[in-house]
């Protein structure tokens, strides 16, 4: 049992570390996320006013929960992560009322649940945004269908795959009944055109719909007034050399950026793991850098979540490149016993990159 419990705290430590280096905060919402304790479908649902609350959707046991829980406390504490308030408001048509994470409304659980960690040293500048940010009021969704039929649940009218729906409360409904149909659908792909047309449209929703394959809701698109439309149009056709020429020394800028992070991150890995192969640190700090947008090793997160990022992304490299994890998973096997079965075979790895080409 001791041993499991040893696994477990282990598992809420590095889910911790790799969600805070990616997303800059980290919160037991995103943890148990990241965990896959918690579907992002249930969580969208949640937000939406579908749900009365999230607690239910929660796997794990008691026990699990509570030893996932205190782990994840006492770890924000010896990091000494700033904790962040989040006001969690729904993203229905009322959002005036708070959303509800226990069945109970228990006032600990719910301030737990509503409190996120920013790494220790954020600067005064990055933690005024991330304030902002968790304590925005969301944006109106509407779901575009991934299902092939539904009716509306106050006029009748069928709608098909690819129409859009809004939920009220657990009402599916037509854009009409909605009293949103007024608006016209701007697709994804020109960030400027939707940031001015959405600030410009009094009235305004964002177009997810569910990527079956990535599990995960994804936005397509903004519903705005054709007036907003117009106006955005507007004024991107005054500005837009000069968003070209920001956009190219933007992209010159990052590519210089990533370069010296890859160099900076492969030194590191070489200090920590002499006995790596050179090609392979390499390999490892520009996947990394590329999947994080460079945070991990550039940004704001101390010393000590850069060793263990640097583990993190070390042992990953092994696992897919020196195991055979990815076979295992091929075969369906389950991705914690496929872990187990391969644990040793890491740690071997590990042994002998950390000692040094002396004993390769
Ligand atoms: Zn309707």
């Amino acid at each position: 049992m001791s041993i499991k419990v040893g696994q477990l705290k282990q598992r809420v430590v590095d889910a911790a570390a790799c969600v805070l280096a990616v997303k800059g905060y980290v919160s037991p919402i995103e943890l148990l996320k990241q965990m896959r304790l918690l579907p992002e479908t249930d969580v969208r649902l949640w937000e939406k006013g579908v749900y009365d609350c999230l607690q239910p959707h929660v796997q794990g046991s008691q026990k699990k929960l509570a030893i996932t829980f205190d782990t994840f406390t006492e770890w924000v504490k010896e990091g000494k992560c700033v904790p962040v308030t989040a006001s969690m408001r729904g993203s229905g048509r009322d959002q005036s009322y708070e959303l509800r994470v226990t069945a109970d409304a228990d006032p600990d659980m719910e301030r737990f649940f509503r409190t996120c960690y920013a790494p220790a040293d954020i600067t005064p500048r990055r933690l005024a945004a991330l304030k902002k940010k968790l304590n925005k009021v969301p944006d109106l969704v509407v779901f575009m269908m991934v299902r092939d039929s539904a009716a509306c649940e106050e006029c009748g009218e069928e709608m098909t795959r690819g129409d859009f729906l809004f939920r009220e409360g657990k009402k599916c409904l037509c854009l009409r009944c909605a009293d949103l149909d007024h608006l016209e659908f701007l697709p994804s792909g020109d960030a400027a055109m939707s940031r001015r047309s959405k600030k410009h449209s009094p009235l305004s929703a964002v177009v997810v719909q569910f990527n079956r394959r990535r599990k995960r809701y994804e936005r397509r698109g903004v519903l705005v007034t054709a007036k907003a439309i117009a106006q955005a149009e507007a004024e991107c056709l005054t500005d837009a050399d000069r968003r070209a020429a920001q956009r190219a020394r933007g992209a010159v800028q990052r590519e210089r950026e990533d370069e010296k992070l890859v160099a900076e991150m492969s030194e590191t890995i070489l200090e920590q793991y002499p006995g790596c192969p050179a090609g392979e640190a390499r390999e490892i700090a520009s996947h990394t850098a590329r999947r994080g947008r460079g945070r991990v090793g550039r940004s704001a997160a101390g010393r000590e979540l850069q060793t263990e990022a640097v583990r993190l992304a070390v042992v990953a490299h092994i696992r897919h490149a020196h195991t055979p994890y990815d076979e295992l998973l091929m075969r369906g096997v389950e991705r914690d016993a496929a872990r187990r079965s391969i644990a040793s075979e890491i740690k071997g790895v590990v042994a002998t990159w950390r000692a040094g080409p002396d004993l390769c």
